[in-house]
């Protein structure tokens, strides 16, 4: 009899082990900890599964899935830029998701038409003006800016950057390689100083006076607003009289998909879905000043008073199809 209590005891500990081991999720995430890291807290505490992490840039991670292959502990695939989401989902780390919350809550642009990657958030990529040296009404659209009058006005971050290469992918997709071509030329031949490390310093060349304008994701224009909120800077929201497919601003998302290996499919699933919903978009967006993909849920109050934009709806996939003949196309223009 004792035997029989004890191997009960002993199944139905076994039985809630595996129980508690299968609630949870494990996520491979190029966003930082601080930003991910209270929204998973609070995904743990409602549904009582355990999120586990790891982070690190999106080259390791990726080179880590495609190491791991089938053994992978990951379940989910965490990064910024369609351009590396479409990456992971081209070398087959990723698997196609069919879900009715996901397509309710992300807007098809903001989607892989694929369904293995989903936009959570959205950074616009517009321009950033120095108010005291830009006449109103000087700016009108990015290939504009191409225009002999900005010569010696421009600065640029290095066409190093995903968000640079995924911005000329997408202008090869409305305007052909060779107007974008005769654009970023004429962009390299407006450049006030040579291509800057990052999109802070760029914004602190034109309100240093460097430069007159330049072009940033918009939480960067947040975050150093934030700490120096005297600096002469204002934002612009290019493109947006045109009624053409070049309308519009051009936006990119971080985002994320489940991996093709993933031990914790459903699991995955649901996570990408709770992110997308209204529950957790102000969670997800507000802490680094991007804009929620779900249209149902307002800006953070920051990020609202940059006022509404029209945004370009090309499919953010095109920056990651066409993201190797933009690198292509930038280094013959000699945009460095
Ligand atoms: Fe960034």
């Amino acid at each position: 009899m004792r035997l029989i209590h004890t191997t009960l005891a002993v199944l139905t500990l076994g039985l809630t082990a595996t129980i508690t081991f299968a609630a949870e999720v494990v996520v491979y995430s190029a966003r930082n900890e601080q930003l991910i890291k209270p929204l998973f807290d609070a995904y743990t505490k409602e549904t009582g599964v355990e999120v586990k992490f790891v982070t690190d840039k999106e080259g390791p991670l990726m080179a880590r899935l495609k190491a791991e292959g089938p053994n992978t502990p990951a379940d989910l695939f965490m990064t910024v830029d369609a351009g590396n989401l479409w990456q992971a989902a081209e070398e087959g780390l990723l698997q196609p998701v069919d879900s009715k919350p996901l397509k309710a809550n992300i807007p098809a642009h903001l989607r892989d038409p694929g369904s293995e990657w989903f936009g959570l958030s959205i950074r616009a990529r517009t321009m950033v003006y120095n108010p005291n040296k830009v006449k109103p009404g000087e700016l009108t659209t990015y290939e504009d800016l191409a225009n002999p009058k900005w010569k010696g006005r421009l600065c640029l971050r290095t066409s190093k950057k995903v968000y640079n290469q995924s911005l000329v992918a997408m202008m090869i997709h409305e305007h052909g390689e060779q107007k974008t071509e005769e654009r970023v030329r004429g962009w390299v031949a407006n450049l006030a100083t040579d291509p800057l490390p990052d999109d802070t310093k760029a914004m602190e060349a034109v309100a240093a006076g460097l430069c007159d304008v330049t072009l940033v994701n918009t939480y960067y224009f947040g975050r150093l607003m934030e700490k120096k909120p005297n600096l002469p800077l204002a934002i612009f929201w290019p493109n947006q009289n045109l009624k053409n497919i070049n309308a519009g601003v051009h936006v990119n998302v971080s985002g994320a998909g489940v991996t093709k290996h993933a031990k914790h499919k459903q699991e995955a699933v649901r996570l990408l879905e709770w992110l997308s919903s209204e529950k957790a978009q102000n969670l997800y967006a507000d802490v680094n000043l991007e804009y929620p993909v779900n249209a149902k849920i307002k800006a953070d109050p920051t990020v609202a008073a940059w006022g509404p934009f029209k945004q370009n709806l090309i499919n953010v996939a095109e920056a990651g199809k066409l993201q190797t003949r933009a690198v292509m196309l930038m280094d013959r223009a000699g945009y460095k």
